[in-house]
């Protein structure tokens, strides 16, 4: 895949546990003002303060003219392409446009309402959009609540293909919120366990202090290390992750899972599969092998 500025391959690590196939990754802002405390993402420095990356658009446009049209962009996985700022700014709108002119395949994803706003550029091209809704809002400290989120995401549905990411799923405390899942009507779900770093774990032991014991023995004596996180059980994954796929297969929904290595039914993890020209380009979408 070529090396462009702004536009950049999607795990470019090739985690063994990934999923998706080919796609770029694009992130307008650097940073999240979301705060989530079991963000994956905070390896990034100043995680929490939100910056806008420099001369985006002209940059981005560049990409635009050598990216091959035939590559999803997902935007965004190592924050959120809505955080409040946007509001004003409208950067993530601009670049929206731009994907618009250049005919991009796109693929959004958010924790916030703020993208009902551009439901109107979003309604006129290929895309998906993805809204994450965990049920878990003191977790979430800064992000639109649940109620907020469901919302928005009857409007989405409404209006372009959408997927509810129910994701992460967080032992003891989401792990029975399916009716999330059901009050939504998603036409497809991407889940996920946790997985915790040590700055994760503090985090939300801070915020729930009762899980840190439960936490503690599941992950880091009882569960297993994969690459820079901590893993549930296998066994106990197998558990969570089936569980929301039956539901989701009961009320007639896809279900698929992401950076679990365990096989899934739906033609992708993502919801790629939703968009009006999905192509399988990406190989291997088991065995082979997603952070908002
Ligand atoms: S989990 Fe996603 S939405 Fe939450 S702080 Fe991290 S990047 Fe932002």
């Amino acid at each position: 895949m070529k090396q462009l500025r702004v536009l950049k391959p999607f795990d470019p690590w090739k985690s063994e546990l990934c999923t998706c196939g080919e796609k770029m990754s694009f992130n307008p802002y650097t940073g999240c003002a979301h705060q989530c405390d079991y963000c994956y993402a905070t390896y990034i420095p100043r995680f929490w303060e939100v910056r806008e990356k420099k001369d985006l658009l002209r940059r981005l446009e560049k990409d635009l003219k050598e990216l091959d049209s035939d590559v999803f962009v997902s935007m965004s996985n190592s924050s959120d392409p809505y955080p409040p700022v946007e509001r004003e700014r409208k950067l993530t709108r601009r670049c929206i446009q731009l994907f618009k002119e250049y005919g991009v395949k796109l693929l959004v994803v958010t924790k916030s309402d703020l993208v009902v706003r551009d439901l109107d550029l979003l309604s006129e091209m290929d895309c998906v959009v993805s809204m994450t809704i965990t049920g878990c809002d003191k977790l979430e400290k800064f992000a639109p609540s649940t109620e907020e989120r469901i919302e928005a995401f009857r409007e989405i549905r409404d209006t372009v293909p959408a997927v509810l990411r129910f994701d992460p799923i967080i032992p003891f405390v989401n792990d029975s919120q399916l009716e999330i899942i059901e009050l939504c009507d998603p036409e497809h779900v991407v889940t996920s366990t946790l997985k915790l770093r040590f700055d994760s774990y503090k985090r939300i032991v801070k915020t729930i202090p009762w899980l840190a014991s439960a936490l503690e023995k599941l992950y880091f004596e009882e569960g297993e290390r994969i690459g820079s996180y901590y893993y549930l059980p296998s066994d106990l994954r197998l558990f969570l992750l089936k569980k929301v796929e039956r539901f989701c297969e009961s009320i007639g929904t896809t279900c698929g899972f992401c950076r679990e290595g365990i096989d899934f039914k739906a033609e992708t993890c993502d919801g790629r599969h939703l968009s009006s020209s999905f192509k399988n380009v990406g190989g291997s979408y088991f065995g082979g092998w997603d952070v908002v």
